[in-house]
């Protein structure tokens, strides 16, 4: 019944939003829309007396302020630097703009006038109009050149304001918690994933781990280059989200390695579902160009471990990478599971048949 009230008063918000933006002649594209439907909506009163000053300054909403506004109300911090960076940029290129127009403007008709200068020096009959003309020559030579070197420090500030935003959306994406190529949790997505795990898992859960490493992929990189070995990253890293599911949470943890965290499951689940992935991956045709012939031999080696709360969670990234390094070592294609033993001393590497 609530929702029902809430979804109706957002109806009738919309139907106002669109003839506000008329009005204002603000621009028709998704960030100006959500600045002014929450400007319709009223309930975040602060940007709703931004909005209002803005407009009492000048006649409508710049793009500029409408992004300053969308990032300052509307949108999470990474995002917000993102925005920032873009703001940054459409600024630059406006001021860029205009100087370009003004050295054009500084210019234009330079050259009729050198055209006169060589007429009136060919003329001049007494050193006084020779003077003359060279000085006339030299002040408008300096003008133009005057202009060129305003152009010349905009380009050398926007050279540096360019850098700036470089580095500020490179901290962005580091910043980021998914992996582009396969969409997956990247890094430190995982660290932070494998952190909360272990603090809300109780002693008495397992947290399980699969680590996974597509085998010999440097070869797949030379025979077909390195475009076709990021698309079969990202068809690896689609299958293994397929399998996981909503039963863990997947991460690319680097270039073609990938971890899977299993909360409450315990070594047999996983090494199940390892194996499952070994398999779907083998079966998988990726193919270099629709209608050739896929490539095949892709496969992956994986290593399984479990934490029960003992010692620091970063041991279990440790033993699934033990694990699955004896599996490359046992010849590829195959998952193992790392044993830990009862005392948990030495702890002993039980590998599984591949098949
Ligand atoms: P192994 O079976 O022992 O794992 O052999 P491997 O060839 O896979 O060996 P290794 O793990 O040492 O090599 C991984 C290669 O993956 C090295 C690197 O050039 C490549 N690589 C890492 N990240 C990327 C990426 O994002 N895209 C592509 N195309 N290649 C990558
Ligand atoms: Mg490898
Ligand atoms: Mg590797």
């Amino acid at each position: 019944m609530f929702e029902y009230q809430q979804d109706e008063r957002d109806v009738n918000v919309l139907k106002t939003v669109l003839p506000l933006m008329s009005r204002h002649a603000a621009g028709y594209h998704p960030i100006s829309y959500a600045v002014w439907y929450e400007y319709a909506k009223g309930t975040q009163v602060d940007l709703h007396r931004e909005v209002d000053e803005e407009l009492r300054r000048a006649e409508r909403l710049s793009t500029t302020s409408t992004y300053t506004i969308y990032s300052k109300y509307l949108v999470e911090p990474a995002e917000k630097a993102l925005i920032t960076a873009r703001t940054g940029l459409l600024e630059l290129v406006e001021q860029v703009k205009l100087a370009v127009l003004d050295a054009n403007r500084d210019t234009a008709g330079f050259d009729t006038k050198l055209n006169s200068f060589q007429r009136q020096l060919s003329t001049a009959t007494t050193i006084q109009d020779l003077g003359g003309h060279i000085n006339e020559m030299l002040a408008e030579t300096q003008r133009v050149g005057s202009g060129f070197g305003k152009l010349t420090n905009h380009l050398e500030r926007s050279q540096a304001e360019v850098k700036r935003l470089t580095d500020e959306l490179h901290k962005v994406r580091e910043d980021a918690l998914t992996d582009n190529l396969s969409g997956l949790l990247n890094r430190r997505g995982f660290d932070r994933e494998l952190q909360r795990m272990a603090r809300e898992n109780g002693m008495a859960d397992y947290l399980a781990l699969i680590m996974l490493d597509i085998d010999h992929f440097k070869k797949v990189n030379d025979t077909y280059g390195h475009p076709l070995g990021d698309r079969v990253i990202a068809a690896v890293g689609e299958v293994i989200r397929r399998c996981v599911g909503l039963t863990g949470v997947a991460a690319r943890y680097g270039g073609e390695e990938f971890a899977v965290l299993l909360p409450a499951r315990g070594a047999e689940f996983a090494q199940s579902l390892a194996q499952t992935i070994r398999l779907r991956v083998e079966e998988g045709k990726i193919r270099r160009r629709q209608a050739e012939e896929p490539i095949g031999g892709v496969t992956v080696s994986a290593g399984v471990a479990v934490w029960r709360g003992e010692g620091e969670v970063d041991s279990l990234v440790e033993r699934a990478d033990q694990a699955l390094y004896a599996s490359k070592r046992g010849g590829r294609n195959r998952v193992t599971v790392y044993d830990l033993p009862s005392d948990q001393h030495s702890g002993a590497i039980a590998a599984t048949a591949a098949e």
